[in-house]
């Protein structure tokens, strides 16, 4: 019997973080065979393509067969020049790591950004499984975004689509305005505020007091009056962010995902509070935390190939 337990296509699906490279193996029904991880080779473009060579061979070697591979990376790959952009693991940037990494594997490689790649595994058998157009939000060390339609990663021309977290915050107040200054090159950006940096640079501003997010979820929920505020503020930005995107896509779920999609508060008090700006009498709109957690980038990665 194969060690895969049973006939059909292994998919490999491999997440290149900043810090740690992992890969997982999927069977066919998407239970998980393998994982592995390694340290990412930082600042070091051809140890970062050896390290992914050696994950996937070394699973498959494990495994007894090959597999499909689908890679999960920050920024995207340019469709104009099939070069890496917008990675902030910048080492990447303008390198061609789709040809590099298929040449090595002698094998085509899927690639998508990360946030699409969690989009994709909560839509296929997650949080947002069977709905038609899933928006998934990474709100963690960024704020990413990735569209899913049909069980398919949208991209778009520019390889941008999803990704809300580089919009201004919308409907801001006079105090938000012109907002903190991003790495992208604007201020006020959704991410300076709804990302985990953004959330302690705001409790920072108001409070003088500079406390980690988690730190301030906890002293919230213990009742503490300045740290409760922070999270209240944190809701009602992300309602508003959120009702943007309603009104564009008008995605049937929105699920939630990174570190700060712990706070438990937000999948009931961010729907009570978006209906004020959503172009609608109603807004019905599930927004759900993630089925895998943190596995959800490195399955989506698999995902990519689809059924
Ligand atoms: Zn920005």
């Amino acid at each position: 019997m194969s060690p895969r337990g049973g006939a059909g296509p292994l998919r490999i699906g491999v997440d290149l973080g900043g810090t740690k490279i992992e890969a997982i193996a999927l069977d066919p029904q998407g239970r998980e065979l393998l994982r592995r991880r390694v340290p990412t080779p930082r600042d070091d473009y051809e140890a970062t393509l050896a390290a992914i060579e050696g994950l996937v061979r070394s699973m498959e070697g494990e495994l007894g067969t090959t597999g499909s591979v689908g890679v999960g990376m920050p920024g995207a790959l340019s469709p104009a020049t099939g070069l890496v952009k917008n990675a902030n693991s910048v080492w990447l940037n303008g390198r061609p790591l789709d040809r590099d990494l298929s040449q090595r594997l002698r094998r085509p490689v899927r690639f998508a950004n990360d946030a699409n790649c969690f989009a994709l595994s909560e839509a296929t058998d997650g949080a947002a499984a069977g709905a038609t157009c899933v928006f998934g939000v990474i709100v963690g060390t960024g704020t990413g975004g990735g569209v899913v339609v049909r069980g398919r990663v949208l991209t778009g021309p520019n390889a941008v689509a999803g990704e809300w977290g580089h919009n201004p915050l919308p409907w801001p107040r006079p105090e938000e305005w012109p907002g903190p200054a991003c790495y992208c090159g604007k201020t006020g950006c959704i991410e300076t505020f709804l990302s985990g940096p953004g959330m302690a640079a705001d409790h920072e501003r108001v409070y003088g007091a500079r406390l980690e997010p988690a730190e301030i979820a906890a002293r919230a929920a213990e009742g503490e009056p300045a740290c409760r505020a922070t999270v209240e503020r944190y809701e009602e930005r992300m309602a508003r962010a959120l009702a943007s995107v309603v009104n564009v896509l008008d995605p049937d779920v929105i699920v939630l995902g990174g570190g700060l999609s712990n706070l438990v508060g937000l999948y009931e008090r961010v729907p009570a509070l978006w209906q004020r700006w959503a172009f609608s009498d109603r807004v019905d709109t599930p927004l759900v935390p993630p089925k895998h957690g943190d596995s959800s980038g490195v399955r989506g990665a698999a995902w990519l190939w689809p059924l």
